[in-house]
């Protein structure tokens, strides 16, 4: 595989690496045997974060012995001091190690949460004092903003940034990597496969990996199969052909402005309606079926749909025009009606 440096962290990561999120939805022992594959076949960029349940326990058995050989990222959602610095015990712990290589402020999506991270006594301040004790190493924020982060990264505070982008959701991501690049700040690509959406991941891998403005892309990976699929394609020649470059264009408009992305510009809703979670209900049921998890977490997005106070705010973010306030209202009919009648 080949290796990219990470922004000026000075880390040399491998171009395909490891997202945490699946991993929590299968057996701890397998999915202890994938990550350790992930190793065995040379990646060395595993990301997870402290929401993600049992993730960051089962990444570190899984490469307790190997620690030295590898980039451990974490992540913390909360917004305070004090909250950072306890959660990043909880992530050592769990992750069996003395240090994080990259530690991330997760989801920065609003200017709310850019300012609550900024205040005195803020999470901010957690990360510069964890990075003085040699607790964490490099610093990050994830987002799904990339407006946003354009402005933070102009700021000169983070080493990374982790965004969504695929070739589906290309559009505000591609002005923000170049600028990345261009002060040498690490770009991490999560949602490489549209949250399910692309399932030829040899046209998504490409399409990212020969993009000279990201560093690694960390697609979720649930069983060996598709480690050793993805890892053939990082492996190889990143230069689509025409035909794979049709399949794509061809591709973009089938899915037209009545498909979600999943690329979430379109929040902060006002009324924390989880529109893409709604407008993708099936998309995921296919995938993953049905289970009493997703029955609550759908329930629960269901009551807040009702509640929308037609503002229009994420239409007018949505950068593929979707009639997003139209489609809440169909595909909660549906979900209602094979669900929850
Ligand atoms: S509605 Fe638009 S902005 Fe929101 S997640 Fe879907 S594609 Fe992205
Ligand atoms: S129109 Fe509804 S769904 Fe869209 S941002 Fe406003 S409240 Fe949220």
């Amino acid at each position: 595989m080949k290796e990219r440096l990470l922004g000026r962290t000075g880390l040399t990561v491998k171009t395909l690496g490891f997202g945490g999120i699946p991993i929590q939805r299968v057996s701890e022992e397998d999915a202890i045997h994938v990550v350790r594959r992930c190793y065995e076949l040379g990646i060395n960029y595993f990301d997870t974060a402290r929401n993600y349940t049992v993730s960051e326990e089962r990444i570190g058995r899984a490469l307790e012995d190997v620690r030295e050989e590898v980039y451990l990222t974490t992540k913390s959602s909360r917004r305070s001091r004090e909250g950072v610095l306890e959660e990043l015990e909880v992530s050592l712990t769990n992750l069996r190690t003395s240090w994080i290589d990259v530690y991330q402020l997760h989801n920065v999506s609003s200017r709310e949460a850019w300012e609550q991270v900024k205040a005195s006594h803020g999470a901010l301040d957690a990360l510069y004092e964890a990075r003085d004790m040699g607790k964490i190493r490099h610093i990050g924020v994830t987002s799904h903003d990339p407006s946003l982060l354009t402005e933070i990264v102009a700021e000169d505070i983070f080493e990374t940034v982790m965004i969504p982008f695929n070739y589906l959701t290309s559009l505000p991501a591609d002005e923000l990597l170049p600028v990345c690049h261009e002060v040498k700040v690490g770009t991490v690509i999560m949602k490489p496969f549209g949250g399910g959406a692309l399932s030829n991941a040899t046209l998504a891998l490409k399409f990212l990996l020969g993009d000279e403005h990201v560093d690694v892309v960390i697609p979720g990976m649930l069983s060996v199969a598709e480690v050793e699929e993805n890892i053939a394609v990082a492996s190889g020649i990143y230069t689509l052909t025409d035909a794979e470059l049709d399949l794509i264009e061809k591709n973009r408009e089938a899915l037209g402005d009545q498909f979600c992305r999943a690329c979430d510009y379109c929040q902060p809703c006002p009324q924390e309606i989880p529109i893409s979670r709604l407008l993708r209900w099936e998309t995921v049921e296919k995938r993953m079926g049905w289970s009493p998890r997703f029955e609550t977490r759908f329930r629960e997005g269901v009551a807040k749909a009702s509640t929308c106070i037609d503002c229009g705010e994420c239409e007018s973010r949505c950068p593929y025009h979707l009639p997003i306030r139209e489609l809440l209202a169909i595909k909660t009919a549906t979900l209602k009606e094979q669900y929850f009648r």
